[in-house]
């Protein structure tokens, strides 16, 4: 039997207690507020919760312009692309918002062997992918968590000519100090689980059955995690559960949790929104319906909270709501995704298996292209976690202003990669033309750093990082 911690770090008392005085923030209070945010030393939960409930269209309008300004100051334009990859929807939990759950009838169960793994691999492979999402229900097969961890083998060492996946990140259940371990040595880059809802008792309402109506060994997944190891922890909310700026206030007291515990907060924050999801009606009417406009404010207000923590955008959102993310601070997309398990080798085939319905279902490279027309730059890049960046340490390059010195120089590298090995004519010649650009934007310690590993791509050369 499991020895249960409670999670008492999320005290809905002190939410309420924050929230409630502050529900009409003076222009004066939020000007201040958003003067410190600029210096990028992030914001209390006081001040978040200010903010959130700022509603002047001028107002708003400067919160996220201040976002967009750290985003362009810490990130600069980099955009880092990755791509989930669902092995199984077989699931023994009773989510009421997910197709995946037990009692589902209208979706065809499918467990990927490692053949078919590989083989959705090898596809992703071939669209120029280097990091993968690895998602899974929560039933495994016969083989038992041995299944998840030869899933992640089977990834790795997966290659097509020079292609290889070089970052596996993981989203799965929560698993015992003991299983985390063993994610660790299987090298997981980070190990993502979004809590669904802080809230005790709209969590208790929306999870039926199986071992997820446990709030606190899910809400205390990432002290087991961080105890074994995994330093690179990703956190997220189901926002249209519950009311979001309770949400935000959660995650804020969580990131404090592990902070103050292990030193180091989580390495990115994910914004999924409920979308509508086969035979859910809660899916397809949120109780908490969070508007395009405050899931904007949202993701600003996050970003200038804890400006060095990454920030994930799905393709659950439109292209439209995508991109306007792109500026205020999100710094990874997936692109080209399927939910449904197989979905990659057999792209024609409908989407029955899937977990939930895609609001952006362009292709890698019409991402990619679309990105560098707004003038991101895609980046390929996994050498943080190869290089033993994370946690602490990534913190600590990240918070000088130290990481453009590496992350820049290696997305350039990636990204030329990508042109050269998978890239179509167009994509091509609009890719070259905007590494031209970031060169001349680069200052000169920049340039002494990314033109040699540049040089070293284009003549043949692979996975060139610093
Ligand atoms: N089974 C594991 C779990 O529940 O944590 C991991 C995989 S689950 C497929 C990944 C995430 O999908 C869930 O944490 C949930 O937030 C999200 N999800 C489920 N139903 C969704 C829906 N209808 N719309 C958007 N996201 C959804
Ligand atoms: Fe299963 Fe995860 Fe879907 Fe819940 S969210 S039904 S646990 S796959």
């Amino acid at each position: 039997m499991i020895t249960q911690e409670r999670a008492d770090f999320i005290n809905e008392q002190e939410i309420e207690g924050i929230l409630t005085p502050r529900r009409r923030p003076a222009s004066a209070m939020v000007h201040e507020l958003l003067a410190k945010a600029r210096e990028m030393r992030g914001l209390s939960m006081e001040e978040v919760a200010c903010l959130s409930y700022v509603e002047q269209p001028e107002l708003v309008a400067q919160i996220l312009a201040a976002a967009k300004k750290i985003k362009e100051e810490i990130y600069g334009t980099r955009l880092v692309l990755f791509a989930p990859l669902y092995i199984s929807n077989r699931c023994m939990n009773e989510c009421t918002y997910c197709a995946f759950r037990a009692t589902n009838t209208s979706l065809k169960r499918r467990t990927l062997d490692q053949e078919e793994i590989a083989e959705e691999t090898r596809t992703l492979i071939r669209q120029g992918h280097k990091r993968v999402l690895m998602v899974s229900g929560e039933a495994l097969p016969e083989e038992g968590f041995q299944y998840i961890l030869d899933s992640i083998a089977t990834i790795y060492k997966t290659k097509v000519g020079p292609g290889e996946i070089r970052r596996v990140n993981v989203n799965l259940a929560p698993q015992t100090t003991e299983r985390f371990r063993q994610l660790k040595q299987a090298e997981i880059g980070t190990f993502q689980l979004f809590q669904e809802t802080y809230h005790r008792p709209t969590y208790a309402a929306v999870h039926l059955k199986g071992s997820k109506r446990d709030y606190d060994w899910r809400t205390t997944a990432f002290d087991r995690a961080m105890e074994a190891g995994i330093d690179d922890v990703g956190i997220g909310v189901l926002f249209g559960l519950y009311d979001w700026r309770f949400e935000l206030m959660a995650m804020m007291q969580h990131i404090r949790h592990l902070e103050e515990k292990f030193g180091v907060g989580p390495h990115t924050i994910s914004f999924p929104r409920i979308e509508p999801a086969a035979g859910s009606d809660l899916a397809s009417r949120p109780p908490h319906a969070v508007s395009d406009a405050d899931f904007l404010k949202m993701i600003a207000i996050m970003r200038l909270a804890v400006p060095y923590t990454g920030m994930i955008m799905s393709t659950r959102e439109t292209a439209d709501v995508r991109r306007a993310t792109l500026e205020l601070g999100i710094s990874q997309i997936s692109a080209g995704s399927r939910t449904d398990p197989g979905g990659y080798k057999d792209a024609e085939a409908d989407e029955n298996g899937g977990q939930f319905q895609l609001g952006d279902h362009r292709t890698v490279e019409e991402v990619v292209n679309d990105v560098v027309k707004l003038g991101f730059l895609p980046s390929f890049c996994t050498a943080c976690y190869r290089t033993g960046r994370t946690g602490h340490d990534f913190m600590d390059l990240a918070k000088p202003g130290e990481i453009k010195y590496h992350c820049h120089p290696n997305a350039i590298a990636t990204f030329q990669e990508y042109l050269c090995d998978y890239a179509g004519p167009g994509t091509k010649s609009a890719g070259e033309d905007l590494i031209s650009i970031e060169l001349n934007n680069m200052d000169g310690k920049q340039t002494a750093i990314a033109l040699p590993m540049l040089n070293q791509v284009r003549g043949g050369e692979r996975d060139v990082f610093i």
